[in-house]
Formats: C-alpha cells, structure tokens, sequence
C-alpha cells in the first residue's frame, strides 16, 4: 500500500463558474440537446482555435466518426493514421467501413513521420488523420504538403492538444484545430478542458459544416421534419455539457498556463537527471504537455514498467505510452514500426492534470529522483 496520498494522472479542476452554469441548465430545464449554451461553445471554440465553424459532439470518438462520415468516407477506402495514439483514432475509421493504414512515428515529435506517407498512398487512400499526440503538434507542414500532393484530405486529431502552437510556412502561428480540412476535439474528463464526454468538429468549409450537422441529427432535413434523405447519427452534445464548455473556455488562457508551469517545474528539477528525457519541444511548436512524458533511456537503472511500479509505491500515478495499434487485436497487420514501439516500451505519463499542485509535483520528482538511486 502506498503510504502517501496518491497523485492521480489527470483529474479536472471544476470552479464556481461551471457550478453556475450547469445549475442554469437544471433550474431552466434545457438539459437536451437544444439550449444557448452548445451555440456558445462551438462559437467560442471555434475562434479560440482560429476555425470558422464548431459542430459539438457527444464525445471525441463521434466527433471523429462524424468527421469522416461527412467527408465520404466508406467500404473499400483507406486513411493512414498514425499507430501510436488512442485507438479511438483507428475505430473511427473502422467505423465508416474504411480501413486505418498504420504510419510509424517520427522520434522529434512521437507523431506521424511525414517522409513515410508518399510510400502509403495506394488509390484506395482518401486522407490522412494527423494527431498531436501528447500535447505536441504533428509536423503538419509536410504533412499537408505531401496530402496535396497525392489529393487527399488531412483531418487533425487534436484531442490531446487544445491550444497548442505551429509556426506554419507563410500563415505564422496558428493554433492547432484551424490547420488542415477539419479537426477533432475531445473534452473528456481528463483532456485540456471538459464537459465530462464530449467533442467537436472544427472546419472553414461551409459545406462540411451543414453535412455534418446533418449527420449529427438522425440525418434529418433542417428544413423538413422527420424528413431523413441518409442514415445518420445521434451524436449531439447536451446543454449541461456545454455549460461546462463554456465556463472552461471562460479560463482556459489560465489553464493552459497552469499547464505550461506544471511543464516548466518538471522541466526544471528533472534537468539534471540521466536516463529521463524529457518530452519533445520543437522549435516550430509550442507544445501544451496534456500529459507530462518522458522517455525512460536504456541507462537508467529501472525499466519504464518497473519504474511505474515504483512510483505507485511511493504513492505516484502514471500511465505507459498507447500501445501501437497495430499490435492490438482487431488491427493487427503484421508490420513493424520500430519507432512507434520504442517509443511506446519507454515511454511515461506523469501526473500533470489541471489540477495537481507545486507540492504534487515535487513529490513525483522526489519518487522520481529515488528511483534513479536504486540499483537495478
Ligand atoms: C481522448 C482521445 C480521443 C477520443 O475522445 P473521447 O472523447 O474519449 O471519445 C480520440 N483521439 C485521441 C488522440 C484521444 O486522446
């Protein structure tokens, strides 16, 4: 048993505001899918990120089913995706019928390598779905790049990096989620922000947006009741979570802030420390460390499992790397990605959730640093 309080991962951190609002919804009764507070959040979050339009979903799963559902996507169509990162990218894929084509990472980023896509393109390929994973942006740049071409579309997986930082060629520094065809966005529990469940698709394309609300809404004409012309989805966000949407934007510049000195105490007391590296900062990103992940190097005295098991020991939460999807039952496809499953044998989340404190902090860097001290 761990003799200290445990320090959890991630746990979100509610205030008085989110109190107020969800309580609006309960006293006025609008706790569907109809009521102000959806249109304010897809507003808000759509200017946050720099994109045109916002279509808020149940969760980031159905934001991404949506997304490829609206642009076509089907039976016998192919979307590479990067195979480290939540599965929830690849099922969304499966999902449509389409089959997820898995891509190794790039070692500066842990995201999809860009220089792999022109070999994985077959005529069958439709887009590509770029995730930021662990807070830091794919190299979107020559992502895009090479999408145009081969004429495939790119959606973003931003679920792991709201308000992140990419310095684009000739466009200057724009948020992740305002970058590629669409975006997705998760706001559960343990993202940069929540509704608890929740998500939402980001796009310009104004035709995008009415197919997607479209499909959203059991495919019913807006104009015409139960009138159905496709097979849709119920994939609507409530009103009570996006009162909780809208209280979090209030102050998300704060959060990301906590979050950036949450990075920044790590960064500094674990400088000097052999075996950790430290997680990837590129100098045309500004990352946001949703979660906090080092790299546990070959000469540190334990591995990154047993160093988990230590850290629980001294009371300390921490999550391993995704495991690569294609290694994982209903996608496995018998290739090796050598960087993805390096990666994800060494790598380490640390508890950096919104709501852990300096206190916090130091003590994983203390479990962390006598975890260094022990002898293999
Ligand atoms: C969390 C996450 C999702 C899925 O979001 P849910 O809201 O849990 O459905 C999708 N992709 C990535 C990369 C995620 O981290």
């Amino acid at each position: 048993m761990a003799q200290t309080p445990n320090i959890p991962v991630a746990r979100p951190q509610l205030s008085a505001r989110e109190r107020e609002l969800v309580l609006d919804c309960v006293d006025s009764a609008w706790i569907s899918s109809l009521g102000r507070h959806i249109l304010e959040f897809e507003r808000s979050f759509a200017q946050f990120c720099g994109a045109g339009y916002g279509v808020a979903t149940s969760n980031g799963t159905t934001a991404l089913h949506l997304a490829l559902a609206a642009l076509g996507v089907g039976p016998g169509d192919e979307v590479l995706v990067p195979s480290l990162t939540f599965v929830a990218t690849a099922a969304s894929v499966a999902y449509t019928g389409a089959r997820p084509v898995f891509l190794d990472s790039e070692r500066a980023t842990y995201n999809l390598d860009p220089a792999l896509i022109d070999q994985a393109v077959t005529p069958r390929t439709k887009g590509i779905i770029a995730v930021h994973v662990y807070g830091h942006p794919a190299n979107m740049a020559p992502i895009l790049e090479a999408a145009e071409a081969h004429g495939l579309w790119v959606v973003e997986d931003a679920a792991e990096a709201h308000g992140a930082w990419v310095d684009m060629p000739g466009r200057g520094w724009r948020r992740v989620g305002g970058l590629a065809k669409a975006a997705c966005f998760s706001f559960y529990g343990n993202k940069i922000i929540t509704t608890g469940e929740g998500g939402m698709v980001l796009t310009d394309d104004e035709a995008l947006v009415a197919r997607l609300r479209l499909l959203r809404d059991h495919g019913m004409d807006p104009k015409r009741p139960y009138w159905h012309p496709v097979v849709g989805y119920n994939y609507r966000m409530t009103n009570l979570q996006a009162a909780l949407g809208v209280a979090q934007m209030e102050r998300i510049e704060d959060i990301l802030a906590h979050k950036a000195a949450i990075a920044a105490q790590y960064n500094e007391r674990l400088a000097g420390q052999a075996g950790l590296r430290r997680p990837p900062a590129e100098p045309w990103a500004r990352p946001v460390n949703w979660l906090y992940s080092l790299l546990v190097e070959p000469e540190f005295p334990l591995s990154r499992d047993d160093l988990r098991l230590f850290l629980l020991s001294q009371g300390v939460d921490s999550r391993p790397f995704f495991t690569p999807l294609h290694l994982l039952p209903p996608y496995h496809s018998g290739q090796s990605l050598p960087v993805a499953e390096d990666l994800a044998r060494r790598g380490i989340s640390l508890p950096s959730g919104p709501a852990i404190t300096p206190a916090e902090i130091d003590q994983v860097c203390r479990a962390l640093v006598k975890a260094a001290e022990t002898k293999a």
